[in-house]
């Protein structure tokens, strides 16, 4: 419950300070018991001031994968004037679920967790929380986001309230898409070389138990940083029933607090990610 009223307060304090951006329905659908909870829809009312930002890179053949995964193929179908005298394309496409901008599900690394599709709208919305690590990342291309990272913020910004989409800013969009640079080796099929920032476990342990948040994103491959062999943040999330958003665009168009976010993933039944669409709206 204390996250519910917590998103009450959210969204009071919102229309307090003017925001654009009213939530409206996702408490009501979120009651217990609700006869009519499975009809209920969540609206997002968005006067025309209402500044927004694209999270999301667009999938195309250079869209980075992880390097044992099956990358993005799109091929044309139709492309032209058909017999009938009209224009008309289409096109298909196939690839791993884990590449490009896209949502690991819960069951990714939590046995018996959700999956994509169970995810509720609910938790796919939320106060965006933007922690920024770029300058200890220029330092050390492996750096973990630390739980005194986390403490420096809420000194400044004030505690990470709960049912928030936790954002790591590492700074790694500007070496997107160079395979190289962004995920330090470049080899197909290779992960014993990679190198660039993600989560300590500590700190993934502590947003989870102390904070209690609904979703974690990074501006990298993945949670966990490059080194990583046991994914212990991602177990984490996972076993805690958060989602995690990786390869996640454009962070540097964010403040540390205000924004909201809406990331809705691709629904494949069963699946254990998803490309996924990130909006920020911003205060
Ligand atoms: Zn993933």
């Amino acid at each position: 419950m204390s996250r519910i009223r917590n998103n009450v307060d959210l969204i009071v304090g919102a229309l307090l300070l003017g925001s654009a951006l009213w939530l409206v329905g996702a408490r009501h659908a979120a009651q217990p018991g609700h006869a009519h909870a499975a009809t209920q829809t969540s609206k997002l009312i968005l006067p025309g001031q209402t500044a927004m930002v694209d999270l999301t890179y667009a999938f195309d053949e250079r869209t980075v994968y992880w390097p044992t995964a099956q990358a993005f193929r799109w091929e044309k179908e139709s492309w032209g004037v058909a017999a009938g005298g009209y224009w008309y394309t289409a096109a298909r496409y196939a690839a791993s679920e884990h590449g490009g901008t896209h949502l690991d599900s819960p069951i990714h690394f939590g046995q018996g967790k959700t999956t994509v599709d169970e995810i509720s709208l609910e938790r796919l919305m939320g106060p965006a929380v933007v922690l920024d690590i770029r300058d200890a990342c220029a330092q050390d291309r492996d750096y973990q986001l630390q739980v005194e990272d986390i403490a420096r913020w809420e000194k400044q910004h004030g505690g990470i309230p709960a049912g928030s989409i936790v954002l790591v800013h590492t700074g790694w969009g500007k070496f997107w898409p160079e395979l190289k640079a962004y995920l330090g080796d470049d080899t197909p099929g290779e992960t014993k070389n990679l190198h660039f920032p993600g989560i300590s476990p500590e700190a993934a342990e502590f947003l989870v138990t102390q904070r209690g948040i609904d979703g974690v994103g990074i501006d990298t491959a993945s949670l966990d940083h490059g080194p990583s062999r046991e994914f212990r943040a991602h177990q984490i999330f996972g076993g805690a029933n958060v989602y995690g958003l990786e390869n996640v665009a454009q962070l540097d168009k964010l403040p540390p607090t205000g924004a909201m976010l809406l990331a809705l993933p691709m629904k494949i039944k069963g699946g254990t990610g998803a490309p996924v669409r990130i909006v920020a709206f911003l205060p």
